[in-house]
This record gives structure tokens, sequence and C-alpha cells, in this order.
């Protein structure tokens, strides 16, 4: 428990034996075509059954998440579980309109069929933060393209995915076709590595996805990567600061500051400078941290020991860089002298050279750094290694149209930032390779094959 400290569970922790017979599992299955043999319609009735014994769970999901990630309580029902559980159906309603198979005009006349066929194999490896939405980005349109999967949560939530797996079995699906390893990086690194994988699906760090990346270029294995950010939430002057105040609250601090996307770079003008700051100490001074099973918790604490470590770190350098803190600093908040928690910090005076302006904290700790003008702000979005998201917060929704086109990331929001599952989300630059969701994150699972018509009188031949 991260907010007790205390044991409040444990599982099983898979050996290199378990990995192999997983991926031999998986393997069989799809190489003797019990699943990938179906066709799509029986494969979205399948789904719509795990959706059915899943949905039963939602409560449960939700009290199990925030119990072993420390995420508080109001956010893991409703986007813990409740994001899994619309990621699954997001998949189910865009499947059956998905080309599954498809005739093109060609240039020569006739028709050729394009089919997307199954990727094979997939090892689907996830973080532990939102660990039921990583785990159904990947798991569903594998399951819908008729993959087999070898699925391997964190280390720090296998509780949850023990879960699903009981779902999985109380909707039928044929022996193989899903399999769960419960393990850490060794684990990982051995299923990337195994040639019996086609494919593997990523959530995690820039640093595991740099290993990851290399180990399937060596073997041209597929890869899909979904990795860390450092986004920056554009503030205007015309902004009203109320209102973006309380949208940053998800925009830059979602699940206790533990989010890839949270913008922790809010840009703010010289001008409306001291404004800005002023507006997000308030606002973060009136976040109840503590807690997670309290509904009112807005901060709990972090994941594990080693985060709060790594947070605390971060806050100390920021000083060192000469940033002031405007709110929160070092240390355990008051009245909490147990569990990983650390203080929601705004730093004041940041610029975006700092290392705490650069490097991914993933922790409830904000810069707020002055721009000039507006192009100055989209330069100061871009000079990042990242580019996962972002956000602009302005009157003129055609100003902010503009930005949006000008920052090179993945998702971008105005006055508002919230990932759609129908809409595909991914990263630019070091935030990964390849989309999640949508049409697109269905197609990330499939191989596409061309299929040539026949010799006919109406189609002609490029070569002869
Ligand atoms: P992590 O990279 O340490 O671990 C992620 C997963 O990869 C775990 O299951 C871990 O056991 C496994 N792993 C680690 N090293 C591996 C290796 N060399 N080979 C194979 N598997 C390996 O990351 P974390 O600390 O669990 O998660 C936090 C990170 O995830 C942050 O950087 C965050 O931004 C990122 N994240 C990204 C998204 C996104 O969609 N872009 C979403 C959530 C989290």
């Amino acid at each position: 428990s991260p907010h007790s400290e205390g044991v409040i569970a444990s599982a099983p922790l898979s050996g290199a034996a378990d990995v192999d017979a997983a991926v031999a599992a998986a393997r069989a299955a799809f190489d003797s075509g019990v699943w990938p043999g179906t066709d799509p319609a029986a494969r979205i009735e399948a789904v719509g059954r795990l959706a059915q014994s899943y949905g039963k769970r939602l409560g449960e999901l939700g009290e199990v998440i925030s119990a072993e990630n420390g995420s508080p309580i109001t956010f893991a029902n409703l986007a813990q579980a409740g994001g899994g559980f619309a990621v699954l159906s997001a998949f189910l309603q865009l499947a059956p309109s998905f080309p599954w198979e498809s005739q093109r005009p060609l240039m020569v006349g006739g028709e050729a069929t394009v089919r997307h066929e199954p990727v094979g194999v997939v090892a689907a490896i996830t973080a532990w933060n939102v660990p039921q939405m990583l785990i159904m980005a990947k798991l569903v349109p594998a399951l819908l393209s008729g993959s087999t999967v070898v699925l391997k949560p964190a280390p720090e939530t296998p509780l949850d995915a023990l879960v699903l797996m009981e779902c999985i079995e109380e909707a039928g699906f044929p022996a193989g076709v899903v399999n769960l390893v419960v393990g850490g990086r060794e684990e990982g690194e051995q299923l990337v590595r195994d040639p019996r994988v086609d494919k593997v699906a990523f959530t995690g760090s820039t640093a595991a996805g740099q290993i990851i990346g290399g180990i399937c270029g060596q073997q041209l294995k597929r890869c899909s990567l979904e990795l860390g950010g450092k986004s920056a939430a554009i503030v205007l002057d015309d902004a009203d600061l109320a209102a973006t105040t309380q949208g940053l609250k998800f925009a830059s601090l979602l699940n206790s500051g533990q989010a890839c996307i949270n913008q922790t770079r809010i840009l703010a003008s010289r001008a409306n400078y001291d404004a800005v700051v002023e507006a997000v100490v308030e606002s973060v001074r009136q976040m109840k941290v503590g807690d997670p099973s309290d509904p009112a918790t807005e901060v709990g604490p972090m994941v594990a020991q080693r985060q709060q470590e790594r947070v605390d770190g971060y806050i100390a350098l920021g000083e060192q860089e000469g940033a002031k803190v405007a709110i929160g600093g070092r240390g355990r908040p008051s009245g909490l002298d147990r569990g990983w928690y650390v203080q929601p910090t705004v730093f004041a005076g940041a610029t975006n050279e700092m290392r705490i302006s650069r490097e991914e904290i993933f922790g409830p700790v904000l810069s707020v750094i002055p721009y000039t003008d507006v192009d100055e702000a989209v330069q100061l979005a871009n000079d990042s290694d990242f580019g996962l998201a972002g956000s602009v917060w302005t009157a003129d929704v055609e100003a902010g149209n503009d930005i949006a086109r000008r920052v090179r990331t993945g998702t971008f929001g105005i006055n508002n930032y919230t990932a759609d599952f129908f809409a595909p989300f991914g990263g630019f630059k070091n935030s990964g390779l390849g989309r999640e969701y949508g049409p697109e994150g269905l197609s990330a699972y499939t191989e596409i094959k061309t299929i040539y018509p026949p010799p006919s009188p109406e189609a002609g031949s490029l070569f002869a």
C-alpha cells in the first residue's frame, strides 16, 4: 500500500519457464488457427462477452487499483476502472465498421482485395500508472484482430490484471489466446527477445522504450511504443484564469502527477506571469492531499518509495537550479507521517533550460515558465525532447487552433485536455512510435495484405 506502507496482497512472480510457457501457448493458439481463423463478427461477439464480465467488476477494479498504486478513489473509479471499460467499449463500437477486408480499384482496372490480417503473437508490456487503460488499449485491438496475447503488467500493479484474467476466463476465449505473466524488467525483456513473439506493444519510460525498440529493430519485429512526456500548457493573456486553473488540475496534475500526458510546463506571458503563478498556486493549495480511499482526495501518494525519492530529488534540483518554490517544496505534507507522499509543488522563475523543465518527473511538480510573445510560447513548447500532449488556454478559439497546429505533439487540447478513445493517441519525438485508440489503434494489430485479381478482359497490366 503506497498509503500505509503495509502489505495488502501478494501475487505470484513468473519465472523464465512461465514466460516461455506463456509464449508457447500464445504461439500454438495462433498457429492452430483457433482464434485467427474466426471471422471478425465472432471475435466481436467474444469481446462483447468480456465487456459484460468486466462491467460487473468495475467497483472492485477501482478499489484494487487505488489500493495497489495509490490513485485517489474517485479518479480510480472514474478513470482507472471506468477508463479501462471505456477503451474496451470504444473498440467494440469501432470494430464492426473497420475495413477488415475491402476492395480497392487498381491503376490498370479491376479490383484488388486488401485484407487486415492479425499481426500474430503480441507481447503487451505496460506501466503501473493507469494499468487497465494501458492493458485494454493493447489487449482489445489484438483480440479483435485475431492475434493472441501475452500480457505482462508492471510489477507494481499485478492485482488488477489478475481480476481481468478472471473476466477473460468467464468470457470463454479458447485456451492460449490470452496469457498473463507477472514480473519486471527481466521477464519483459525475455518476452521482447523471444522470436515467437511477432509484435511488442509497450507503454512505459523512454529509457526502456529505447532498449525495446533496439531489440525489435534487430529482429524486424513490429513494435509500438507509448513513452514519456514533458508537455506544455500555453496560457494566453485573454484566458479565463479560474477556468484555466480548474482545467489544469486535470491536464497537469492528473493521477497525483503520475500521468504521461501531464502538462507540467506552464507557459505564461511576462505581462501576465505573476497572475498566472498566483492562480496556479491558489488552485494547488486547494487540492486535497491524502488517503486515496477518501472520495475527496485529489492527490494521493506516489506509487512507491523509489518514486517518492525521485520526485523529492527533483524538487531539490529545482531549488539548486535557481527556481523558486511558490508552494510545496521538499519533504512530506504536514500530517502525513506515513506513505509515499510528496508535496504538490509549483516552481516560479523556472526556465525551459532547467532539468526540472526538460526531464519527466512523474509527480505533482509544475514549472511556470515566462514567454515574451506567442511565437516564443510555441518555440518553448516545441523545445523539448518529448511530444506527447499539450494545451492552450484562451478566449480566442481561432488563435488556439492556430497554436494547436504549430505544436509538435501527438495530442493537443484547446481550453481542455481529455483523451477520447475514438481518436488516435501517441507521441512525436521521444514520446513514442505508433498510435493507440481509434481505427489507427486497431490497424496497429494487423498486417496488411493485397490480393491481386486474376487476369480479366477489363483489367490491363502495367508490365505487358
Ligand atoms: P518502466 O519503463 O520502468 O516500466 C514499464 C513496463 O516495462 C513495466 O512492465 C516494466 O516491468 C517493463 N520493463 C522495464 N524495462 C524493460 C525492458 N528493458 N524490457 C522489457 N520490459 C521492460 O516505466 P514505469 O515507471 O512503469 O512507467 C512510467 C513511465 O510510463 C513514464 O515515463 C510515463 O510517461 C510512461 N507512460 C506513458 C504512457 C503513454 O501512453 N505514452 C502512458 C502511461 C505511462
